[in-house]
């Protein structure tokens, strides 16, 4: 059985694997940045959200009750401009990017992991409740019409980045006269002609003002969780680039807001996924959306793809990769195949079943608390499924509760993952088609290789069956 106890996480904050035990037993409040809505999210968004969602369903896994919630940033500057840019409405087009963004996690398989995606334009008077108490508190102060973080009020600003704080100055800095120090940043901007805004009263130093205009990026994620968790809670999640300035500012705004620390226990960033060395990006163009590599590859390998690395880790993004996936996927489902549909015979095999069914769940288990390794979990699993395929090739039947247990045991790990989704590993391969393939295996292994092409050409003509060879070994599929 798993043991929820051994869960050790890797936390940005402390730089050190630490044991994981939420605020309150049993629960876990976990926090993962979410869109900005101005256009269609692309690879690099996927692998995030399939990390954090591989994160959610392990918790769920280990009997955790978790609340994930994901924000929506639907007010924002690159909405603003592209809205401008095409002559749209920006509220209009946030709406339109969040559905087809929502439309793509669905695609994922990931939406179903989160709870809530709460939208910031809903949460201007919890962001207005904040901006005061940052106000009272003497951490932030008005400038004409805006408000700003005065920085160097608030100790350990740097801790989760480590950048020192006189290296500050190289990183963004949003420009404003009369800033108190170049690095404070903006909770509050008063709005600019003909973009949206709210109007909310604040006081400073017992004086009222009036402001006009929309939340500084930063403090919508703090509003929104303090709402939804309170002042402190268990993980936040996010890509490696947000550390700073996003997140650091972020435990700057909540913990001298509540007077509580630590805001967050448990800091989790993703590895981000790059093109040839770039990071991908709308602004440099080398972006792939979603949606279209979903036209010709399958979630389960892009999610087989994400998984192989640790969550930590960069991804360099190729298409020879996804290739890659996609071959060890159908070679996961067809091996699988096999053994899922053995003839079935009380007793025949139990214990050497439940053996490697055991094995599994132990060995996964151990890699997935070591602060989520999924390539090794990955590992394990297809090694099982490996045992099992060779146990088939090797026995006449199996026990059907053993086969049973161990079919369940794999689909519950992999669904960790979101592979093995389809029913496709349910349909036998026909007895005929399946002595072609090892007919076929033999001819190459004496390199007879016209021959052996004959044999795939058949297989496919009369049993639609594609056959490919791998460094796993062959691998099979329906046609189509
Ligand atoms: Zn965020």
């Amino acid at each position: 059985m798993a043991d929820a106890s051994d869960l050790v996480l890797y936390n940005t904050l402390s730089k050190k694997e630490e044991r994981f035990v939420p605020g309150h037993a049993g629960r876990v409040n976990m926090f993962v940045c979410g869109q900005t809505v101005y256009d269609d999210a692309h690879l690099g968004h996927a692998k995030n959200y399939i990390n954090f969602s591989v994160v959610a369903r392990w918790l769920r896994h280990l009997n955790y009750s978790v609340m994930y919630v994901q924000n929506i940033t639907d007010v924002d500057d690159k909405i603003i401009a592209r809205a401008r840019e095409s002559g749209r409405d920006p509220i209009e087009l946030a709406r339109h990017f969040e559905s087809r963004f929502l439309e793509d996690m669905e695609s994922l398989d990931v939406k179903r992991d989160v709870d809530s995606y709460p939208r910031s334009h809903d949460y201007i008077e919890a962001i207005r409740v904040q901006v005061q108490q940052l106000l009272d508190m003497g951490y932030a102060y008005l400038l004409d019409g805006d408000v700003y973080y005065d920085v160097s009020r608030f100790k350990g600003y740097t801790a989760l980045s480590g950048i020192r704080i006189d290296e500050l100055a190289r990183h963004r800095i949003e420009p404003k006269e009369g800033k108190r120090n170049p690095y404070d940043f903006a909770l509050w901007k008063a709005a600019k002609p003909g973009e949206p805004s709210w109007k909310i009263k604040v006081s400073e130093a017992g004086k009222t003002a009036a402001l006009d205009g929309r939340p500084g990026w930063h403090i919508e994620d703090t509003a929104i969780t303090s709402v939804l968790f309170g002042p402190q809670y268990d993980i936040h999640g996010g890509a490696t680039d947000l550390i700073f300035p996003h997140h650091t500012n972020e435990i700057a705004q909540a913990e001298a807001a509540s007077g509580m620390a630590p805001f967050v226990r448990y800091w989790m960033h993703s590895g981000v996924l790059k093109v040839n060395g770039e990071k991908m990006s709308k602004s440099l163009g080398n972006f792939v959306r979603i949606r279209d590599l979903l036209k010709a590859h399958s979630a389960e390998a892009l999610r087989l793809l994400v998984c192989s690395t640790h969550y930590r880790k960069e991804i360099d993004y190729t298409e020879k990769l996804m290739a890659a996936a996609e071959k060890r996927l159908r070679y996961i489902y067809g091996a699988f195949c096999v053994f899922y549909n053995m003839k079935e015979s009380s007793g025949a095999g139990a214990a050497d079943i439940d053996r490697i069914a055991g094995d599994l769940d132990r060995k996964f288990t151990a890699a997935m608390n070591s602060d989520l390794n999924t390539s090794l979990a990955l590992t394990e699993l297809c090694a099982a499924i490996e045992s099992l395929k060779a146990f088939a090739e090797s026995h006449e039947a199996a026990d059907a509760d053993a086969k049973a247990r161990a079919s369940e045991k794999v689909l519950e790990l992999a669904g960790i993952f979101g592979i093995l989704r389809s029913g496709a590993y349910k349909t036998a391969l026909p007895e005929d088609a399946r002595r072609l393939i090892a007919e076929r295996e033999a001819l190459r292994d004496r390199k007879l290789y016209m021959e052996s092409d004959a044999v795939r050409d058949r297989l496919l003509g009369e049993y639609g069956i594609v056959v490919e060879d791998s460094e796993y070994g062959t691998i099979w599929y329906r046609n189509g």
